[in-house]
């Protein structure tokens, strides 16, 4: 993407603007006054290439340039703002990255093989999209294992910390989505409904603003006694992708 900044007199400076240092690139959170949480680009001059998206959010960006008058010191002139959306990974293209199947698989053979009589087993995780290498990359946090016996949910923290309003020009790791499986029913009495997302699943997403993935078996229903190894699905809930909310930042 390319954006573009000019640099316009607003007012009558002294001295030859021409005679600039270096061209300063600054960010704050949309709607910011600049100055307050203000983060900067690396740029070496008045071209600005190849610049990380480093994180999400709605960014207020602005150049401008200094230059030293002998008589009266350094002068400034700024550019407009250009207000910059970058939109969190989307959670149809998170739960298709090969490091993500990979640890969904390995959670849920580790799910399905903790479960036995008496003791229901789901596991989960966190995913964190990481941006400090240059790319983004995906990261899991597993949860604690569900405790087993009567209560079968795993706990996972979704956790904005580290996330500020102050851009991160060498990258951030940022909560992108959240996984669990569902445990296996093979040794409780009855039915359950399979593949949808508990109340409290939604709650979390919609609570946390952000996207939940549920692996769970791909039947309607599951009864007493079923075969560990049918085919397994995923299921999506929540929003598509996170929507930033600087006041449920921890
Ligand atoms: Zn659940």
């Amino acid at each position: 993407m390319d954006i573009d900044l000019e640099l316009e007199m607003k007012y009558i400076y002294e001295g030859n603007p021409y005679d600039y240092e270096r061209v300063e690139y600054e960010v704050v959170r949309h709607g910011e006054q600049f100055g307050m949480n203000m983060g900067y680009l690396d740029c070496n001059d008045i071209w600005c290439s190849n610049v990380l998206a480093a994180q999400a959010g709605e960014w207020d960006i602005r150049a401008y340039i200094r230059y030293n008058h002998p008589t009266y010191g350094y002068q400034f002139v700024y550019s407009n703002v250009v207000t910059l959306e970058i939109f969190y990974p989307e959670v149809d293209n998170i739960k298709v990255d090969p490091t993500i199947v990979s640890e969904m698989e390995d959670a849920w053979n580790a799910a399905v093989n903790a479960s036995g009589p008496g003791n229901l087993e789901e596991r989960g995780f966190s995913i964190y999209g990481n941006t400090t290498s240059g790319s983004l990359v995906y990261e899991v946090k597993y949860g604690n294992p569900s405790p087993g016996g009567s209560s079968e949910e795993t706990e996972i923290i979704i956790n904005y910390t580290g996330e500020s309003k102050v851009y991160p020009r060498n990258g951030v790791k940022f909560s992108v989505a959240w996984f669990h499986t569902h445990p296996p029913h093979r040794w409780c009495t009855g039915c359950r409904r399979t593949g949808i997302p508990s109340p409290e699943d939604n709650t979390i997403s919609t609570n946390k603003k952000i996207p939940g993935i549920l692996m769970d078996y791909k039947e309607f229903s599951l009864c007493y006694d079923h075969d560990l190894d049918l085919n397994t699905g995923l299921k999506t809930f929540g929003p598509g992708r996170r929507i930033y909310d600087e006041n449920i930042l921890n």
